[in-house]
């Protein structure tokens, strides 16, 4: 009987374990028809101006409409995308699609609206992404400047010379350059010299105990102090609190970002919330 009951647990173990790796080869298999099928949305998360209340900047946020397991989010999918190399396709429609939503916009009252994608580095890998970008913008008449990209720091750890080239680019594109996720990489603090960055978004992980711990705290002021004295913007990710954005308010952070005022949502809801004047308080617009 033990040894009945040893292999049942074991069997009931793999079997667990087979199920999570075949769910992975499914979807890395559903991915193959994804962008035929047009499967994949962009949600808009806006970024408050603490300035002056406005929104003027939203990021793109990529899901995937599912067919049968229903909306899932990047982080279910873009490692497997990675992997396979198909990240470069799905990063060309993330543009693409980020592109024709601005021109959708021209001549309404969301026309000043920049948008952010991200980007990963395996997509700066490709030698031709600066021209998929500069079509994409041409293609719907969009301006460069209306059109941010997100990066994370592993951009500045390999690859330096040919990533600085291809950031050089893009900055000469006049698209504008965010680091993503700042404060959490192993990358140097040389590259903000080096590289032609327009914003910094600070790190979800430093703003959630901003008001309550003196560490983060100091952190947060530090980054804000720094970009500003380089010349640079700054992003607050993450933001859940009125605590957390009175704090930035009052250390001059430039933006903030987070469900406090509005989850990501499709640019319907956006364009909604921001007609009624939801976005422009710090009123949660999806809550
Ligand atoms: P990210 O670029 O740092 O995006 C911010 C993530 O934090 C988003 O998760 C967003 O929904 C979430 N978030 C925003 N505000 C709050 C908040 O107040 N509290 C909490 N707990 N979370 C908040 P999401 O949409 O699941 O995206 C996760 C990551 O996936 C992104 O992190 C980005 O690195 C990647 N990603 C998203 N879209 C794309 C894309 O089109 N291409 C690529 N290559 N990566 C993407
Ligand atoms: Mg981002
Ligand atoms: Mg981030
Ligand atoms: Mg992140």
């Amino acid at each position: 009987r033990a040894k009945d009951h040893g292999r049942n647990t074991y069997q009931f173990y793999t079997e667990g374990m087979q199920e999570k790796e075949v769910m992975r080869l499914e979807l890395d298999k559903d991915l193959d028809h994804a962008l035929e099928n047009d499967e994949f949305v962009l949600y808009y998360q806006p970024q408050l101006d603490l300035s002056n209340g406005e929104i003027h900047s939203v990021e793109a946020l990529i899901r995937w409409q599912h067919p049968r397991r229903g909306l899932l989010a990047p982080g279910a999918f873009i490692p497997l995308a990675e992997e396979s190399g198909r990240i470069n396709d799905i990063g060309r429609w993330v543009v693409r699609a980020a592109c024709r939503q601005l021109a959708r916009w021209k001549g309404t009252p969301y026309r000043n609206l920049r948008v952010a994608v991200n980007l990963s580095g395996l997509e700066l890998d490709d030698d031709s992404l600066v021209d998929s970008i500069r079509y994409a913008l041409h293609e719907n008449g969009v301006a460069p400047s209306s059109l941010e990209v997100e990066l994370t720091e592993e951009i500045f750890i390999q690859n330096i010379e040919h990533n600085l080239n291809q950031l050089s680019r893009l900055r000469k594109l006049g698209i504008h350059l965010a680091i993503d996720d700042f404060g959490v990489g192993y990358s140097s603090l040389a590259y903000l010299r080096d590289f032609p960055v327009d914003l910094l978004k600070i790190d979800r992980s430093f703003i959630t105990h901003v008001t309550h711990r003196h560490d983060d705290a100091v952190i947060t002021r530090a980054v804000i102090n720094l970009a500003h004295n380089l010349g640079i913007q700054v992003v607050a990710e993450g933001v859940e609190t009125e605590g957390q954005l009175n704090f930035l308010r009052h250390h001059s952070c430039n933006m903030a970002q987070g469900f406090l005022i509005s989850r990501p949502i499709p640019p319907q809801d956006l364009e909604k919330a921001l007609e009624k004047g939801l976005l422009t308080t710090g009123v949660p617009a999806n809550s």
